[in-house]
């Protein structure tokens, strides 16, 4: 055979061969939705875990629960290992329903909607009660900051309605609700009042985590709902009110033994290559947590469900986690991070999904310029399920990763909802649509998938 006709042939094998698997590609990839779409148990696992269990505050009983559960639902579905890694977590607990009240300058009181921030001290037993200074952003605290003293401090920023990613809206108005209370702490407030980090006007109030800063004392903080941050606001520009009264009963319980949970499939040729994917186990205690976090976890686990139904062996190992802690400590996330730097294993790619079981659009890509040209390389593959894949991705509890080199990647459904409900009490199984939910756990499997055959 002549140079020229050698190379020709080589050629005409190359595309035959990438042509062949491209199409089989496809075809796994369509199996893979079509198992998902007509038999996936995503969705029965969420009502599971949502009504079954309940909110699963990382050290709480339930949390010890959803450990236990979440385990066994792993083994039932045939993962070829299933196992716990143990985590040390903070215990914080809310300690009873809060109480807080307007006092209007006519002697009545009006009843406000709030929720301690989570990782916040109580109030004294008797509650606060002090005047109010509203302040916009932490620009406005420091011109005031001599005013503060004694007194509440209101931050009264909302979610930015012109970011359409809501994501960067909960991102810029998320230090309000982590560095405020400190920050007025330090020019002498007693207590703080931030404005819910929701999308929406209602009355549910939201939390989420807040950090003292150890260098000044630490003041209880509440989140109060949209409505009522609007109309405590007006109240107090129209001078009808000027004082709050509000009675928490948080606090830290110490640290107590917690869990991630692991369920593996064993890679058939690459068994030392690991490709994590997953979500967080707890859930903030006012809610079911469907969306933040539940559905993250059940797309994990469907991921190896529908490998052992279908009989997919994978390349490189698959590992479902459920991670511990990701709302109040990061510990889980931490943990797994730790161990793997000593395992003797590489972590080739994780994927996190911690956005809600809302449509799935996307999939971020956060690695080298040929890994992600390499993952990007598939979007054909992802065209018939309306998901593109795209530059930055990664999660909280995977984050950790990264310093190994670690390929991190996330699901990005819709986020036009995900902040109605975010860490507030409509955080609810009804909230989830059993179809979006699994489309989302169909994306997942599919890049799994992918990278336990081709890696990245
Ligand atoms: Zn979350």
């Amino acid at each position: 055979m002549s140079m020229i006709n050698k190379f020709s042939a080589v050629f005409a094998g190359l595309l035959f061969s990438f042509g062949v698997s491209a199409q089989s590609d496809s075809v796994m990839l369509k199996k893979i939705s079509d198992d998902i779409l007509t038999r996936g148990a995503a969705y029965e696992n969420l009502r599971f875990i949502c009504k079954k269990i309940g909110p699963r505050l990382s050290g709480s009983a339930n949390g010890a629960k959803a450990v236990n559960e979440t385990a066994r639902m792993m083994r039932e579905m045939g993962a070829d290992t299933v196992y716990l890694q143990e985590v040390m977590v903070p215990k914080w607990e809310r300690g009873g329903k809060e109480k807080a009240e307007m006092i209007m300058t006519n002697g009545k009181k009006m009843g406000l909607n709030v929720v301690a921030l989570g990782n916040s001290e109580g109030t004294p037993s008797s509650g606060i009660r002090a005047e109010v200074i509203e302040v916009k952003n932490f620009d406005e605290l420091e011109r005031m900051k001599d005013q503060v003293k004694g007194k509440i401090v209101f931050y009264n920023y909302p979610m930015n309605p012109t970011f359409v990613r809501t994501f960067m809206a909960y991102g810029d108005a998320g230090r309000y609700r982590g560095q405020g209370p400190s920050r007025a702490a330090k020019y002498g407030a007693i207590g703080v009042i931030v404005r819910s980090l929701a999308s929406n006007p209602d009355d549910f109030p939201h939390t989420g985590a807040m950090n003292y800063n150890d260098s000044f004392p630490k003041i209880p903080a509440v989140a109060i709902s949209t409505n009522d941050a609007d109309k405590l606001s007006n109240a107090l520009t129209q001078k009808q009110a000027s004082q709050v009264y509000f009675k928490t009963n948080c606090g830290m319980k110490g640290e107590v033994l917690s869990h991630n949970v692991v369920g593996e499939i064993r890679g058939s040729e690459m068994p030392n290559e690991v490709l994590t994917v997953g979500g967080h186990l707890d859930s903030w205690d006012l809610a079911e947590g469907a969306n933040d976090d539940g559905s993250g976890c059940v797309q994990s686990m469907e991921v190896i469900r529908v490998f052992k139904a279908l009989g997919i062996r994978p390349k490189r190992t698959v590992r479902a986690v459920m991670f511990q802690n990701e709302e109040n400590g990061l510990r889980g996330g931490t943990k797994y991070a730790e161990l793997a730097k000593t395992d003797g294993k590489k972590y080739v790619f994780a994927l996190e999904s911690d956005a809600g079981g809302f449509t799935p659009r996307g999939i971020g890509v956060t690695g080298t310029a040929e890994q992600k040209a390499k993952a990007m390389g598939w979007a054909s593959l992802f065209e018939p399920y309306d998901v593109k894949i795209t530059e930055g991705g990664g999660g909280a509890d995977i984050g950790p990763l990264r310093t190994m080199g670690t390929v991190l990647s996330s699901l990005n459904p819709d986020s036009q909802r995900y902040f109605d409900i975010h860490h507030a009490a409509t955080d609810v199984f009804e909230a989830v649509s059993r179809r979006e939910l699994h489309l989302g756990a169909v994306v997942m499997s599919q890049m799994i998938w992918l990278v336990s055959e081709y890696g990245l």
